[in-house]
């Protein structure tokens, strides 16, 4: 039967002997392989109850087999929600009482803790490790390695992913079928990807950047991926001698130009480096080019709408800007209600096939977001050029990007707020040497109380995944306010610019 994203993805592997997946110790496995995976995987979900339109909600480590739960997902035409690895059970609390998964696969080492979490919200609990062992494996053995895929069209659900709330609360974002493969098919001609590339992944995939850009694209256009647990120098230092594409977020290419051994040498047959999920400074991106003479290519995009813009492949990489309007996507910069004259700033809202559905259950939200029109507003704020260039200049949110991981400052006040001696708490990104931004905070104490920044900090430890900890924290007898009562953020922000440099 027709299935969209299955038929243009997965199915092609059939007849592949060749390489898909290369792993750090030097194995691989080939199309055929990967595919008689996805099968197993899917006849195992079938077998533990999953049914078309069920939300399977994966918190696992990225490995072939994770990836190929992904492929399992959209087989059985179920909805694929896979759950940054750092959220503690808590938020996971969250994530699996609003989407009411069939199955929830964790880490076996945190099955315990997971387990009355997934038994609350009546989904059934699977277990995976980074080297593929765990209840799901178990399921999988001596399951057929093929399947039929399930029938399903271009505007039926393929995955919800969760983006942070401003109120701590996250949303849902539904991404359809014709969502993710229009977008990687743009921005697979665009990047001139082709089965010769071999990408170098490195990114999580549990995001859009590493699970939708890198693997959707690369699976697309027939390559190979070299697909690695995490982001670790030297094993990417090694390895890249065999690629020849790597896609990153800026603090992977800080950290190649903060090792001697990146050298104009050892990226001299690659043929791009994409850059995206946080801006890259300017500064980065010359120093980029003078070590290597590549220029890397940066482009925006979101949860919720995929890619939205990208510098040309040909044409000019502008350094700070996030380039052009894909092929099919339309851009405006919008301030109250009305599109900005050239070169202001305002507000970016995108439409075309790569925006989302809408949030999952969150009818009223989805509407203060999603015009009726099909405009998605961004809260992004940026200018755009006589050429069609766009910069982004701020969010207007105030959402932190720390290592590519977004953080709601939100949500991080409202838990310092409750640790004693403190009155009030304002949360904000820093510029910082290797995460991009740093998350900060600015504690004040409540009179007479004996606040220490550090103590405060720990307090919070527990409650909080480690990427959206404050790494640092000061105490203040009052927070600045305007005259309409809102704390400053930008006067903070001046204030404590330096913090992380040096
Ligand atoms: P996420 O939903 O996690 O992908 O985060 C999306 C947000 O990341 C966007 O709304 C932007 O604020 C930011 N972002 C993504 N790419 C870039 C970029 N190249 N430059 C600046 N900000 C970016």
């Amino acid at each position: 039967m027709p299935n969209t994203l299955f038929d243009a993805l997965f199915a092609p592997l059939a007849s592949r002997q060749d390489r898909l997946l290369i792993l750090p110790d030097g194995s691989s496995l080939s199309g055929q392989d990967f595919l008689a995976l996805v099968a197993r995987a899917a006849h195992a979900l079938r077998a533990a109850g999953v049914v078309t339109g069920d939300r399977v909600a994966v918190q696992v480590a990225k490995s072939p087999m994770s990836l190929a739960v992904y492929g399992a997902s959209v087989a059985l035409g179920a909805v694929f929600l896979p759950l940054n690895t750092a959220y503690t059970p808590d938020e996971v609390d969250y994530f699996l009482g609003n989407a009411t998964p069939k199955v929830f696969l964790c880490d076996p080492a945190k099955a315990q803790s997971l387990a009355p979490v997934a038994t609350r919200h009546s989904a059934h609990l699977l277990t995976l490790d980074g080297n593929g062992v765990g209840s799901l494996p178990d399921l999988m053995a001596g399951q057929p390695d093929r399947i039929a895929p399930a029938d399903r069209g271009p505007d039926d659900l393929a995955a919800i992913l969760y983006t942070s709330g401003t109120t701590g609360r996250s949303k849902g974002a539904m991404l359809t079928h014709r969502n993710l493969l229009s977008n990687a098919e743009v921005l697979a001609d665009l990047w001139r990807f082709t089965k010769d590339d071999v990408l170098l992944h490195a990114l999580p995939i549990f995001h859009t950047h590493g699970l939708f850009v890198a693997s959707n694209i690369s699976l697309l256009t027939g390559g190979a991926m070299i697909f690695l647990p995490t982001f670790d120098a030297d094993t990417v230092l090694r390895l890249l001698p065999q690629a020849t594409a790597m896609m990153g977020v800026p603090t992977f290419y800080t950290r190649l130009l903060d090792a001697p051994a990146f050298t104009r040498d050892l990226a001299g047959h690659m043929r791009l480096f994409v850059s995206g999920s946080a801006p890259l400074l300017a500064e980065t991106h010359v120093a980029f080019q003078a070590r290597t003479g590549h220029r890397i290519l940066e482009r925006y995009g979101m949860t919720e709408t995929n890619m939205n813009t990208s510098n040309p492949y040909d044409g000019d990489r502008r350094a700070g800007t996030v380039g052009l309007p894909l092929p099919g996507v339309e851009v405006r910069i919008v301030a109250e209600g009305v599109e900005v004259p050239q070169g202001a700033v305002g507000v970016i809202e995108v439409r075309g096939p790569n925006v989302f559905a809408g949030y999952w259950q969150m009818p009223e939200k989805t509407r203060e977001e999603l015009r009726e029109d099909g405009w998605f507003i961004t809260g992004d704020l940026a200018t755009q050029d006589g050429d069609g260039y766009v910069t982004i200049v701020g969010r207007a949110k105030d959402l932190v990007i720390t290592g590519g991981f977004n953080v709601y400052p939100k949500e991080v006040e409202l838990l310092l707020d409750e640790v004693e001696g403190v009155l009030e708490s304002a949360v904000i990104g820093l510029p910082h040497p290797d995460f991009g931004e740093a998350v900060f905070a600015v504690l004040a104490t409540r009179k007479g109380a004996n606040l220490s920044a550090d103590a405060a900090l720990a307090a919070i430890r527990d409650r909080l995944a480690r990427f959206k900890q404050p790494k640092a924290a000061v105490v203040v007898d009052d927070l600045p306010r305007n005259t309409m009562g809102k704390v400053q953020k930008n006067l903070l922000r001046q204030t404590y610019a330096d913090w992380f440099k040096g």
